[in-house]
C-alpha cells in the first residue's frame, strides 16, 4: 500500500494516521473539516485509557481527579477517593497533541471537508471541495456525525444518545456524577485545568428535556448557565442488537472510533476506544501476511480480541443499570448506599471508574463479595460507622 487517506483527525483518525507512518505508509493523509478543535466531551480519561497511551502519561495539561460525588436527583450522596485519578482534557488540547504526534510519524494533515469517498481503478478517490485524491486504502475516522453514508456504522435512533452541556468558567476538584430517575443516562461536572464541562447524556430523551434537567441541575448548584459556552452531539450508544448489524469496514476501507459505533453504550466512554481501534486498524493495515483484500477481516478479528464482546455486554445491562431496581429501590441509590457503608463494594466502583472492572465479571465479582459487602453495610448502619468519604461530602 502506498497512499492511504484518512478522513477525520480526531483521536481515531490521529492514532491511525500516527502509526500507519511510522510502521512504513509511504503516504498517510489526514483530513479533517476542521483544525484540533474543542469537539464537544467531558474530555474524561480513565487509568486504563492514558496507561495503554504513554504518549498520554505525563504530556499536554490536564487535570487529574481524585474525587467523584455521586447523587441522585433523590438526595443520596457518596464522596469516593479514586485510588487512580481520572485526567480530564480540553479537546483542543488532546487533539493537537494527537494530531503533532501524526505529523511528527510522517503523516500529512489536511484542512479540508471530505464530501465524497467514491470507488476508482486503484482503489478510492476522496473528493474535497478543491482537491481529488486517489487512495489504495481509505479510513473512516469522522465520528459520530458521519456524513459519509456508504461508510461506517448505520446508526438508528436506538442507536444514539443525545448529549449537551455548558463549558462553564468555574472550578472545583471533584467529578460531579448525578442519576436521574427513571433515565437511561446521567449528569456529569468534569473539571479541567481553567473550566468546567458540565453535561447530561440520557437515551430516548429529546434536547429540550435534557436540557430543563441539566438547568434544574445547575440551579440547585448555584451555578448560571447563562454565559457559558454551549455544546451538543450524540453519543453512538448502540443496543445490543445494533452490535450484530455493525459495519466495521468493507472492501479496501475500515471504520474506527465514534464512526464505528465503538463506545461504550453506559458511560458513553469513547476516547479510549477512538485510540485502540485507531491501534488496531493500523496493526490490521500494516500486517504483511495479510492481503490487501483481507484487511477488513483482520481488522473484525483484532476487535472482536480486543474489546467488542465487552461493549456488547454492557449493551445487555446498560437499562438495568439506570433503571432497574435492587432489593426494592432503584439501582444507582443501592450503589450510592454501598459506595457509603462497604469498603468493599467502594473498591468494585473504584476499579469501574480506573477501567480495569470489565462488566462482563462484574456479577461474579459481586457474587463473590454479597456477604463480606452486606457485613460491612450492616456494621455500618447499625453502629452508625458511616464512612470517612461521607462525612467529607
Ligand atoms: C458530550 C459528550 C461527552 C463525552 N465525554 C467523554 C468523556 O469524558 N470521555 C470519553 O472517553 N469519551 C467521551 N465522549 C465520547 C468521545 O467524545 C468520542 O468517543 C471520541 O471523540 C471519538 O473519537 P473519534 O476520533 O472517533 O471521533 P471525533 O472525535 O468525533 O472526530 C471525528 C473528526 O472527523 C471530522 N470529520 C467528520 N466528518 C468529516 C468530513 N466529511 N470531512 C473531514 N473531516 C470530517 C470531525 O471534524 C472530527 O474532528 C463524549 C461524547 C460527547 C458527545
Amino acid at each position: 500500500m502506498k497512499r492511504v487517506v484518512v478522513v477525520g483527525a480526531g483521536p481515531a483518525g490521529t492514532v491511525v494516521a500516527a502509526r500507519l507512518a511510522a510502521g512504513g505508509i509511504r503516504e498517510v493523509i489526514v483530513i479533517d473539516e476542521k483544525p484540533p478543535w474543542e469537539k464537544p466531551c467531558g474530555g474524561g480519561l480513565t487509568y486504563k485509557a492514558y496507561r495503554s497511551f504513554p504518549l498520554l502519561e505525563h504530556s499536554a495539561p490536564h487535570k487529574a481527579i481524585r474525587q467523584a460525588l455521586l447523587s441522585t436527583d433523590g438526595g443520596h450522596v457518596a464522596l469516593l477517593r479514586l485510588d487512580r485519578p481520572i485526567r480530564i482534557y480540553s479537546r483542543a488540547v488532546l487533539n493537537r497533541l494527537l494530531l503533532e504526534k501524526a505529523i511528527e510519524s510522517g503523516a500529512e494533515f489536511i484542512q479540508a471537508r471530505v464530501t465524497a469517498v467514491e470507488a476508482c481503478p486503484s482503489g478510492w478517490r476522496v473528493r474535497t471541495a478543491r482537491l481529488s485524491l486517489d487512495a489504495d486504502y481509505c479510513v473512516i475516522a469522522t465520528g459520530a456525525r458521519n456524513s459519509l453514508r456508504d461508510f461506517g456504522a448505520r446508526f438508528r435512533p436506538c442507536d444514539l444518545m443525545y448529549a449537551l452541556g455548558y463549558y462553564l468558567e468555574r472550578e472545583q476538584q471533584q467529578i460531579d456524577i448525578r442519576f436521574l430517575a427513571g433515565v437511561r443516562g446521567y449528569i456529569w461536572v468534569f473539571p479541567r485545568v481553567d473550566h468546567v464541562a458540565v453535561g447530561i447524556c440520557g437515551k430516548g430523551l429529546a434536547a429540550p428535556e435534557l436540557r430543563q434537567i441539566l438547568h434544574g441541575f445547575l440551579r440547585e448548584k448555584g451555578w448560571s448557565w447563562k454565559e457559558g459556552r454551549f455544546y451538543a452531539h450524540p453519543i453512538p450508544a448502540l443496543e445490543v442488537d445494533g452490535w450484530r448489524r455493525n459495519r466495521y469496514g468493507g472492501r479496501l476501507w475500515v471504520t474506527v472510533g465514534d464512526a464505528a459505533g465503538l463506545v461504550d453504550p453506559i458511560t458513553g466512554e469513547g476516547i479510549y476506544y477512538a485510540l485502540r481501534s485507531g491501534q488496531l486498524a493500523a496493526e490490521a493495515l500494516l500486517d504483511e501476511t495479510v492481503d490487501r483484500e483481507s484487511k477488513t477481516t483482520r481488522y473484525e478479528q483484532l476487535l472482536e480480541q480486543a474489546f467488542l464482546p465487552e461493549l456488547e455486554f454492557a449493551s445487555r445491562i446498560a437499562s438495568r443499570v439506570f433503571l432497574g431496581s435492587l432489593l426494592g429501590a432503584p439501582v444507582p441509590q443501592r450503589m450510592i448506599q454501598l459506595i457509603r457503608y462497604s469498603q468493599r463494594f467502594r473498591q468494585i466502583v473504584r476499579d469501574l471508574f480506573a477501567g480495569m472492572q470489565p462488566y462482563s465479571s462484574l456479577k461474579a465479582r459481586l457474587l463473590r463479595s454479597l456477604s463480606r459487602t452486606i457485613q460491612e453495610a450492616l456494621v455500618s448502619v447499625l453502629f452508625h460507622r458511616v464512612s470517612l468519604e461521607e462525612e467529607q461530602a
